[in-house]
């Protein structure tokens, strides 16, 4: 039993779960009040639309058809995850169902068979229409799915509910077989699954302009700070009186060493060979490659020896 969101509640906490959301028009005030009751609210239901083409489908979906008025929903969700704002209020989109699983949902226990249609369903189900053709074959995208569990959560969270509050149309009026195409128990799973992690709250505790601000912090303060704080890294000195040094100084020492090798290069001067030479060399590595691996070898132990001394 919970009274509906304001329009403006609705627009917000589906924007705070971190869906994309585009307001059509008059969708805070179009809806079908006039012919019936809106509230109390006890669920969220899901529909496909049978229906291509994203701004065809909103429309369909905010203005119906002569013989079932628009609002068909609260909330179009087209392929590319955005949730079209169509309507606030008893919209058409749930018909009458089995007041046996209306009980079953607000207990939030296992559904039963909907086998009445007895019971008025758009006084007391949010719906969201999605763009499918429902035809088993017309693929969901991950886009999709993401923002149907996002909307079912939102709502989930406001009112404090679990998502056994989050059902299929097929599983509310008899004949119904939408939506086709994933199964509503696992789409239920994900929802529980963010309901459980409050992932979404922790995402939208800081705005896009605030989380730059911060990264950018980040990166400028914590090398920094690295760098400077003393005794973070043991000293390679032994018997040097400090046991721990900062990064800065160990990088500094290591410059040293490098600069004092460099110059040894330098100073080493360079061996004089022949044109001739090298060619010899080059053709006897090419018959011989194992050559090449010794050389290197006894070049490398002799630069170490002059190095040393
Ligand atoms: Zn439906």
């Amino acid at each position: 039993m919970a009274t509906p969101m304001t329009a403006a509640q609705f627009a917000a906490a589906l924007r705070a779960e971190g869906c994309t959301v585009v307001e059509v028009g008059d969708w805070e005030t179009h809806n079908r009040n006039h012919m019936g009751p809106w509230g109390p609210v006890h669920g969220v239901m899901i529909h496909h639309t049978v229906t291509s083409g994203s701004a065809r489908t909103v429309e369909i979906c905010r203005t119906g058809y002569a013989s079932l008025p628009g609002p068909l929903c609260h909330g179009v969700i087209t392929k590319d995850g955005r949730v079209h704002l169509v309507g606030y209020g008893r919209a058409n989109h749930a018909g009458a169902g089995d007041g046996d699983v209306l009980t079953a949902v607000i207990n939030e226990t296992a559904l039963p068979a909907d086998n009445e249609a007895s019971t008025d369903g758009n006084r007391h189900f949010y719906g969201f229409e999605c763009e499918n053709l429902g035809d088993g074959v017309d693929p969901w995208t991950d886009a999709q799915l993401l923002a149907i569990e996002r909307v079912s959560a939102a709502i989930c969270r406001f009112h404090g509910w679990g998502a056994g509050s989050v059902i299929g149309h097929l599983e509310w009026q008899p004949g119904k077989v939408d939506p086709r195409g994933f199964s509503m128990q696992t789409m239920r799973g994900r929802v529980a699954a963010r309901l459980d992690g409050n992932q979404q709250e922790e995402e939208m505790a800081l705005s896009a302009d605030d989380k730059a601000w911060f990264e950018g912090a980040i990166k400028r303060l914590v090398p920094v700070a690295v760098l400077t704080t003393d005794g973070i890294i043991d000293n390679p000195v032994k018997g040097s009186e400090n046991t721990h040094i900062s990064l800065e100084t160990s990088v500094r020492n290591i410059e040293i060493v490098a600069r004092r090798t460099e110059a040894k290069v330098i100073g080493l001067g360079a061996p004089s060979i022949s044109d001739a030479q090298v060619a010899a060399l080059a053709s006897a590595l090419a018959a011989h490659p194992a050559l090449a691996d010794l050389i290197a070898e006894k070049v490398a132990t002799k630069l170490a020896a002059r190095l040393a001394s």
